[in-house]
């Protein structure tokens, strides 16, 4: 058992796991920071797109990243908005086109590491509940609680079309589960930070579970190994 004054827990895992439905719960439960990495990679990948700049061209890509100027918000809600260079972005990154692209860019090591830095920081000064693709295995190796979540493919699209048609985009379970495989294909693939589980990280498959006792199961998991 761990009694610090900052905790950061990891929670990693391919598109359409749940993570990020779930660390927003649990976060609100124990009273942490919630981060969502893959937004901060969209607003970079909107960002260039909206720039004329391709997730492929990384000399263009180089040159524009000293204008992207990122900041996380809270609101009431306790919701994380994305504001880029003073908009409030967070609806328009939450496309399809919107996570190829960030899918795409994310794979650009100066991308990387120019994310690095303002990630590690939220950990140092808050207690953080952080998901995305390699928090435990490079932004945060020391994270005290590590949890690699994961669900098939057939459910995880199943998952994401729900949301999708929730927000009235029309598409099919097909383009969807087709969109996941080509996405987790190039997110494990690519030579920096790719998607894997950290060897410290439990793994937790939530194809039999529903939500509940998906969140309750990470919270058991945390409440195990840190003292709150
Ligand atoms: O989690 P989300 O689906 O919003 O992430 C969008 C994309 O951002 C992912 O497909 C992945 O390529 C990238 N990402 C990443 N590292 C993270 C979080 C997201 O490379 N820590």
């Amino acid at each position: 058992m761990k009694v610090k004054r900052v905790y950061s827990i990891a929670i990693d895992g391919p598109a359409g796991a749940g993570k990020s439905t779930i660390a927003k719960r649990v976060a609100s439960e124990l009273g942490f920071v919630y981060v969502d990495t893959g937004a901060i990679y969209r607003t970079v990948g909107y960002h260039m797109d909206l720039m004329g700049i391709g997730p492929k061209d990384r000399d263009g890509i180089e040159r524009l990243l000293d204008d992207v100027n990122l900041e996380l918000c809270y609101g009431e809600d306790g919701l994380q908005h994305m504001i880029l260079n003073g908009h409030d972005v967070t609806d328009e990154i939450r496309t399809p086109a919107m996570s190829r692209i960030a899918s795409t860019i994310s794979a650009q090591p100066c991308v990387r590491e120019f994310l690095l830095d303002m990630q590690r920081d939220l950990a140092r000064k808050n207690n953080v509940i952080m998901d995305g693709r390699d928090i435990g295995t490079v932004v945060l190796p020391c994270a005290d609680v590590k949890i690699f979540l994961t669900a098939s493919p057939e459910v995880r699209a199943t998952r994401r079309l729900k949301d999708l048609e929730r927000k009235g985009e029309k598409t099919t379970h097909k383009a969807v589960l087709a969109d996941i495989i080509q996405r987790d294909h190039q997110d494990s693939t690519r030579a920096i930070a790719p998607l894997k589980q950290a060897e410290d990280a439990i793994l937790l498959d939530t194809s039999e579970l529903n939500l509940e006792q998906a969140i309750q199961a990470v919270i058991a998991l945390v409440r195990q190994r840190i003292v709150l």
